[in-house]
């Protein structure tokens, strides 16, 4: 597929730090990334005029290598990019601590059933073009310092902009996912320069409200801290002056430079990416007018082969019309249930394979797998190690994995704590952890496991995305009352809550909330009133799986933020 079959049509671009299309391409961390992919691939079905940028991360983000102790070990992680991308004949010049360094691209077409295609470029500095250092530069997502984060950030935002006016796009609407594309509002500021002679001050020169009216901005980070920041002189010292130091202040904040200030002051549509995130994000960012769209999951993507037979057999156009799924009613109960048995087996050989656990076949499996970091309280479940023996022994097995950022302790020691307390219960529960969770073992886990877990600290979680991929494969939800579970929660019958709907966490009583559900609602259901169950499982396909997908999601943005 040729570049050029896009330049004339292309409308709007979509700047993500990291995208996640499929297993084999290292260049996502998680739940950001894959957003980003299922975005892509939903405007790809739905035809929407749009392109993808992000960075080629040769190197991945790292191999999770997992001692006997759960100390984690981190590896280089390359893939192969020959066989995926195709490389584009081009480059720009961008100027990093006062040298040039030069940016190429690569191409990836994602080719949708409907006919629908969109271009996704990976920008590239790993040419012999370029000293030895810059050509790093694009070889680990989120790694190195802060120099080197910064760096990575103007190749996006700045190197972006120049690579699709090189391409010869004419973009109408800049999309920012998450702040570390946000430079690309200081080269627009500079493409849009008014010229001096049309207006009467210096400051006029720059056209802001122009800027505004061709970006939009999405927040992710629901913590203060979690926000992109920058040094002024790290940024002198890396950029120069893109623009006067007084206008880069005033847009992007007095003290550091912070990425989303940065995007919001200069976005005409900023969102978060749930209701309550939403309402957090208003009251972190005061001022500013921000709206919800809520996060879905690409629905081809996320749902299991033995559910893709199930769906195309009573649901058909599901895929491009996940609506479809209010009628998955329908379905006769056995047939859910036989569907699951298979997702499920093929899981539990997996968990086997690896681990040697012996993990059974009709034991009510839990999946918790997600970023270990502290808010996520991976040990929820584990707080009162004999509780949980007692109400799981011969009934519950536990499926864990995730990945600790490589200088996140807090996270580590989470995965340590979990393995110390597998190892003291595993006479009486099997539970296992599984090393390098990604996509593939993301699929595999969110369909086979009876029940997906999910307990962050509240309001940390801006939306979470792994339990609407458990919905679409029949899998209920046991979560917290955070981010789209808020929205999504019906209990009793697409699944069950942890907690109150207070907007903090009261960790004893979601401790207590946790095993009283497991042991007095869900255990007795899985395994004395099956039919029931099989409800609950149609429930979650029905009044989940039906809204929180990316089709719903990209129609929004379109009506929302990009044609307006
Ligand atoms: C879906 C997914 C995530 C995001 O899950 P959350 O529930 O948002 O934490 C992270 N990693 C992988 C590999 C995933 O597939």
């Amino acid at each position: 597929m040729e570049l050029e079959f896009f330049t004339k049509n292309t409308s709007i671009a979509y700047f993500s730090m990291e995208i996640g299309i499929r297993p084999e391409m290292h260049t996502y961390s998680g739940g950001l990334g894959i957003l980003a992919g299922d975005t892509l691939k939903s405007a790809a079905d739905l035809r929407i005029p749009m392109i993808g940028i992000t960075l080629i991360h040769r190197m991945g983000y790292f191999k999770q290598e997992l001692d006997p102790f759960g100390r984690q070990i981190e590896h280089p992680d390359p893939w192969d990019i020959g066989e995926f991308l195709k490389k584009i004949d081009k480059k720009i010049p961008i100027t990093l601590e006062g040298k040039t360094v030069y940016v190429t691209a690569w191409l990836y077409v994602i080719e949708s059933t409907t006919g629908g295609k969109i271009p996704i470029i990976f920008l590239d500095t790993d040419i012999p073009e370029n000293d030895p250092e810059s050509r790093t530069l694009t070889h680990f997502l989120y790694g190195g310092d802060l120099t080197y984060r910064l760096k990575q950030e103007a190749i996006l935002g700045i190197g972006g902009v120049r690579m699709l006016e090189e391409l010869g796009f004419e973009i109408r609407k800049y999309h920012m996912n998450e702040g570390h594309s946000s430079l690309l509002t200081l080269e627009l500021l500079n493409k849009f320069k008014k010229p001096i002679e049309e207006v009467w001050s210096d400051e006029l020169v720059w056209d802001v409200e122009k800027v505004k009216n061709l970006c939009v901005f999405t927040t992710h980070t629901p913590v203060e801290a979690g926000h992109d920041r920058f040094p002024y002189d790290l940024v002198q010292k890396i950029l120069g002056e893109p623009v006067p130091m007084w206008l880069l202040k005033k847009l992007a904040g007095d003290g550091m430079l912070n990425m989303t200030l940065l995007g919001f002051n200069l976005s005409e549509y900023i969102n978060g990416v749930s209701k309550k995130h939403e309402e957090v994000s208003e009251r972190m960012f005061p001022g500013y007018e921000i709206h919800a769209i809520t996060n879905g999951v690409h629905p081809y993507t996320w749902v299991s082969e033995p559910f893709k037979n199930l769906y195309n057999k009573y649901l058909p156009g599901w895929a491009n019309e996940p609506e479809i799924f209010v009628r998955a009613w329908r379905i006769p109960s056995e047939e859910i249930w036989d569907a699951h048995m298979q997702a499920k087996r093929s899981l539990i050989d997996y968990v086997n394979r690896i681990t040697g656990a012996n993990f059974n076949y009709d034991t009510f499996t839990i999946g918790f797998a997600r970023r270990a970091t502290p808010y996520k309280r991976a040990d929820l479940l584990m707080s009162d190690p004999e509780r949980l023996a007692i109400i799981g022994e011969g009934r519950v097995q536990i499926i864990y994995a995730g990945k600790s950022h490589p200088k996140d302790e807090g996270g580590k020691k989470l995965i340590q704590r979990i393995f110390e307390i597998k190892e003291r219960l595993k006479d009486r529960l099997k539970i296992v952890y599984l090393p390098n969770y990604d996509m593939a073992m993301a699929m595999k886990l969110v369909s086979g496991v009876d029940i997906w877990l999910n307990n962050p600290l509240k309001p940390y979680e801006a939306s979470g995305t792994s339990g609407m991929k458990a919905t679409h494969n029949g899998v209920p939800n046991f979560s917290v009352l955070d981010g789209w579970w808020i929205e999504g929660w019906i209990e009793g019958y697409t699944g069950w809550a942890i907690g109150t709907m207070e907007e903090t966490s009261d960790p004893k009583r979601d401790a207590e909330d946790l095993y009283f559900k497991l042991a007095n609602e869900i255990l007795p259901l899985f395994y004395e009133k099956r039919e029931i169950w099989i409800k609950i499982m149609k429930n979650a396909i029905t009044m989940n799986a039906y809204y929180f997908n990316t089709h719903r999601m990209v129609r929004f943005y379109v009506t929302e933020a990009y044609i307006r």
